[in-house]
C-alpha cells in the first residue's frame, strides 16, 4: 500500500483523490496547493468519504509532505476557458510546471511524476527537464483520455463494452491529436469487418463524426460546465494502478518520442505514444502500426508540439 502526493487540489487533483479513495489502491494521500484552504477544505470532505469508501488516511500538507510518495501527480495550474486550446495554456502553467517538478524531485528523488496539468505533452518534457529523474519515472497523462473518448464513441456505434474496444490516440493531447483507425478492433476483430458482419454503418462520414467528436469533447464539456474531470481522473486513478500494481499495461502515455519511431523532427519531443507502464513508470514505448495518413498526421502532430516547446524556451522564466 502506497503513498501519493497530489500537487493541485483543485477538480482534476481532487477528483482522482476521491476516485482513489474508493479503489483502495493507496494507504494515504497528502493534497498539496498554492490555495492552502482549497487543500484543507478538499481533504476534510474527502476524508468524510472514506468511512463509505476504503481506508486511506487523506490529509493537506506543505510540499514536504509528499516525503515518501511513490508517485506524485501534478495537477496545479489554469484550465482552459471556453474557446482556449490547451496550448494557450502554455505561458500560464510552464512556470509552475518547472518549479513544482524541480521540487518534487528534490523531496522525492526516487519516487515517480505524472504530469496532468495542460498543455500536458509540452509541460511533460519541461517536468523531465527540471526534475532531473529518468525519462521513465516522468509520465504525462498523454492521449489516455482522448483514447478513452474514442473508445466510448465506437462502443456506442457499435453497441458493445467500451472496454473491449482496442484503441488508440497518439500524438498531441489537442487539436493535433491522431486517431489510430487502421488498428482498431474489437474482440480481435477489425472495425470494417465487425460492420460489414453486424452491418452497423462505418463509412467516412462515421469516422468523421466520431473523429471530430473525440478531439471536440474537451471544448463541448468546458462550454458546459467550465471544466473537465471525472474521465481524467479515472484515467490517472488507472495510472497509478498500473504503477502501483506492476501491471506492465499499455497506456497512451505522454513520452518522450524514440528514434526508432521514425518520425523526422522528433528528437527530443513528447508526446502521447501507447506504452507499457509498471512499477518502474513507463517499461517501453510500443512500436507505431500506422498507415500514411496516420503517420503524415503524427508528423504534424510533433511538429505543433515542437513548436510550441521552441516558443515557450525562448520566454525569460
Ligand atoms: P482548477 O483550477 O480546479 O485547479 C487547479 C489548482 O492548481 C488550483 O487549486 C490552484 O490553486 C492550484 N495551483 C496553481 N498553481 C499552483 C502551484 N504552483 N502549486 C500548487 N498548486 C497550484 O483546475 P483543474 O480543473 O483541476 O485543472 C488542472 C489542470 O489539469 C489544468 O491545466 C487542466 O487543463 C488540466 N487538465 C488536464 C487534462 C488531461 O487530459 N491531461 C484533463 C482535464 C484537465
Amino acid at each position: 500500500m502506497a503513498k501519493i502526493a497530489i500537487i493541485g487540489a483543485g477538480h482534476v487533483g481532487a477528483t482522482l483523490a476521491y476516485g482513489l479513495i474508493l479503489s483502495g489502491l493507496v494507504s494515504e494521500i497528502v493534497l498539496v496547493d498554492k490555495d492552502r484552504g482549497r487543500a484543507d477544505g478538499e481533504a476534510l470532505d474527502l476524508a468524510h468519504a472514506v468511512p463509505f469508501g476504503r481506508p486511506v488516511r487523506i490529509r493537506s500538507g506543505a510540499p514536504a509532505d509528499i516525503a515518501g510518495s511513490l508517485v506524485s501527480v501534478i495537477a496545479a495550474g489554469a484550465n482552459q476557458h471556453p474557446g482556449e486550446t490547451r496550448l494557450d495554456l502554455l505561458d500560464r502553467n510552464s512556470g509552475i510546471i518547472r518549479s513544482v517538478a524541480a521540487q518534487v524531485a528534490s523531496i522525492n528523488p526516487q519516487g515517480i511524476i505524472v504530469v496532468a496539468t495542460n498543455p500536458v505533452d509540452v509541460l511533460s518534457r519541461l517536468a523531465f527537464e527540471e526534475s532531473g529523474l529518468p525519462a521513465g519515472r516522468v509520465l504525462g497523462s498523454g492521449t489516455i483520455l482522448d483514447t478513452a473518448r474514442l473508445r466510448h464513441l465506437i462502443g456506442q456505434q457499435f453497441g458493445i463494452d467500451p472496454r473491449n474496444v482496442h484503441a488508440n490516440v497518439v500524438g498531441e493531447h489537442g487539436d493535433s491529436s491522431v486517431i489510430c483507425w487502421s488498428t482498431v478492433s474489437i474482440g480481435g476483430v477489425a472495425l470494417p469487418d465487425l460492420a460489414a458482419a453486424r452491418q452497423i454503418a462505418f463509412g467516412a462520414d462515421v469516422r468523421r463524426r466520431i473523429e471530430e467528436q473525440t478531439r471536440a469533447a474537451a471544448y463541448v464539456i468546458v462550454q458546459g460546465k467550465g471544466s473537465t474531470y471525472y474521465a481524467i481522473a479515472s484515467g490517472l486513478a488507472r495510472l497509478i494502478e498500473a504503477i502501483l500494481r506492476d501491471q506492465n499495461s499499455v497506456l497512451t502515455v505522454s513520452t518522450m518520442a524514440r528514434p526508432d519511431l521514425e518520425l523526422p523532427t522528433a528528437d527530443g519531443v513528447w508526446l502521447g505514444l501507447p506504452a507499457i507502464v509498471g512499477a518502474s513508470g513507463l517499461v517501453e514505448t510500443l512500436p507505431l502500426a500506422l498507415d500514411e495518413a496516420e503517420r503524415a498526421g503524427l508528423i504534424r502532430s510533433v511538429e505543433v508540439l515542437r513548436a510550441a516547446y521552441d516558443r515557450q524556451r525562448k520566454r525569460p522564466c
